[in-house]
């Protein structure tokens, strides 16, 4: 297998802004949407096309596929629409491919065309994930939107999703002929629900014949604008009636089953959550941090770190206690790497900056988080037992260090690691990462964490050594003193596994599993719940096809 390409963001699209409120693409020599008026055709060519919003006013949950986001007008006047029209309780999905991401500047102007739209706008721009490469999650309420950075063949390969409206807004096809192959058109098929619809500005005989090579009923219909027809389209079939969701029981209430219970409660689904009051779980340290994963190579598992940081930076948005950390390379390979990244850039300069003459490295978007008020957050308004679920249901073991019990009889291949948190008294302002960490916190600053591979010691019996090791270690990198604290030291369980990859799979008819999340639980967990649950409950994964099958059992 060739060696992967290193991992860079994806290309900027090539904008010409001469014709005021309607980007052009010099690359392409095509424009973003038309001259006549950019949202009324967003209506008229693809809304009205696919039957909406009748089509979606009841139903409960309504999946849009889109081929080129740009800047996101479809989507914005979709939503616009939803807004006025939905269903109670529904929920719609929006899911879209692009190959030249704006960055947020760009979509800022480009948006400021749309006065009427500003709320939606501003919303999206906030949220914004740039450049970055792979799957993108980001929640509006009741609306979803996933966003496929990537070329459109390779993006319909790793997606799973049932989609019921198709909107084909490539540059025309003259232009842009990857986006209306023939081979396109299958994998469109191959993802449409029964019955989905589909609508597009172009009548050209070839985008015609190759809907119809799909499987596609086509009919040609008058056209927006100066253009004098536009393609209606249907995939065969009738959609199958809805079906509810048993509510499942989530067993462990530390990041992964609160993320879950998030992820569920957000489809209006109320898990049970059974958990052991006097468990001394990883998830209840006093702070957390949440930084990106970086590698150097683009493997399908790298473009989850990214994706998965980038969605916990959204999830923990109100619950910050500090924003920008410091890292310290700890060795000179370490130095040389980060040079690397810095070239290569996966993500924008505002999340990753190494200055090579200061040897730092600035993650200005990492969080100090309080795990505390976020599990009682996303775990609030549940039912919280010690009871064992009922054998019938749904359940999800999410436990941590608890899973040792359960799977003791089970071929599960999960190490356990154990690690010792130290309070100490020193002079830091940043959070800082050096291998260990350092958190000035109001209580002191928190100093870790060991790693020991578990063996039959008691995991939360406190070492003296450790306390040793972690105020060591925070004097070799920072260069500055520690004293010990009297506030007590605190001992938690890792569970990882020999890849250092997440875990996730059915292990039985109704049993999922969800762990291996080492120390990087609150970056991963909450990406991967939603991942779960998205494919309990028959949505659009917000994680490619690849990742998943990367983090199925590896036995
Ligand atoms: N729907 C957009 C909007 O609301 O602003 C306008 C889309 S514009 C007409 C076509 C889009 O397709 C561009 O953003 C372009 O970058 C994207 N595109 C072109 N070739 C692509 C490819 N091979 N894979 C994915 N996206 C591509």
């Amino acid at each position: 297998m060739p060696a992967p390409k290193p991992l860079t963001q994806c290309d900027p699209p090539a904008l010409d802004w001469s014709r005021p409120g309607t980007p052009a693409a010099t690359n392409f020599g095509d424009i973003y949407f038309s001259f006549d008026g950019g949202l009324a055709e967003t209506e008229a060519v693809f809304l009205k096309a696919c039957g909406l919003p009748e089509g979606w006013q009841d139903r409960q949950r309504f999946v849009i596929g889109e081929l080129g986001f740009g800047s996101g007008l479809n989507f914005l006047g979709a939503w616009r629409m939803w807004e006025a029209t939905k269903a109670k309780n529904g929920r719609l999905h929006f899911l879209s491919v692009e190959k030249f991401p704006f960055d947020a500047a760009q979509l800022k102007q480009a948006l400021s065309a749309w006065p009427e739209l500003e709320t939606y706008s501003a919303a999206l721009i906030a949220q914004w994930p740039g450049r970055v490469k792979g799957f993108h999650r980001l929640h509006f309420g009741d609306v979803t939107l996933t966003l496929i950075h990537d070329d459109i063949s390779k993006a319909l390969d790793e997606l799973e999703a049932r989609v019921d409206a198709w909107f084909l807004d490539g540059f025309s096809p003259a232009k842009n002929p990857d986006m209306w192959s023939g081979e396109i058109m299958k994998k469109l098929a191959g993802l449409s629900a029964p019955g989905a619809r589909l609508g597009t500005f172009t009548v050209a005989g070839s985008v015609r014949q190759a809907l119809i090579e799909a499987g596609f009923d086509v009919e040609k219909k008058e056209g927006f604008g100066r253009k004098r027809h536009r393609l209606e389209a249907r995939f065969p079939g009738e959609r199958a009636p809805e079906e509810g969701i048993e509510p499942p029981t989530i067993i462990g209430a530390g990041i992964a089953g609160a993320s879950l219970a998030r992820s569920f409660k957000r489809r209006g689904v109320t898990p049970t959550i059974v958990h052991d009051p006097n468990h001394k779980a990883a998830s209840h340290n006093a702070a957390a941090l949440i930084k990106p994963r970086l590698d150097l190579q683009d493997r399908p598992e790298s473009r989850f770190f990214l994706g998965s940081y980038l969605y916990a930076l959204q999830a923990y948005c109100d619950h910050v206690v500090m924003e920008g950390v410091t890292h310290i390379p700890k060795t000179e390979a370490e130095t040389e790497r980060f040079k690397k990244l810095n070239i290569h850039a996966p993500l924008p300069i505002a999340h990753f900056d190494f200055d090579e003459r200061e040897n730092r490295l600035a993650l200005g978007k990492s969080l100090v988080i309080e795990p505390k008020t976020i599990l009682n957050n996303w775990l609030s308004d549940l039912s919280l037992t010690t009871d064992k679920p009922a054998d019938d249901s749904l359940k999800i073991l999410a436990a941590g260090f608890g899973l040792k019990a359960l799977l003791k009889d089970r071929d599960i291949p999960l190490r356990f690691s154990r690690g010792q948190l130290t309070w100490a008294e020193a002079k830091i302002s940043i959070p800082t990462t050096y291998g260990g960490y350092a958190i000035p916190l109001n209580e002191g600053v928190l100093l870790g964490a060991t790693h020991q591979r578990l063996g039959d010691e008691d995991p939360f019996a406190l070492k003296a050594e450790d306390d040793v090791e972690n105020l060591e270690g925070f004097e070799k990198f920072t260069g500055q003193q520690a004293m010990p604290s009297s506030k007590i030291s605190r001992a938690s369980v890792r569970v990882t596994t020999a890849d250092t990859l997440p875990l996730i799979d059915k292990i039985d008819e109704n049993v999922w599993l969800f762990t291996g999340l080492g120390s990087r639980g609150f970056v991963f967990a909450p990406l991967l719940a939603e991942a779960i649950v998205s494919h309990i409950c028959g949505d659009p994964l917000p994680i490619s096809k690849k990742v998943w099958a990367r983090f199925a059992l590896r036995l």
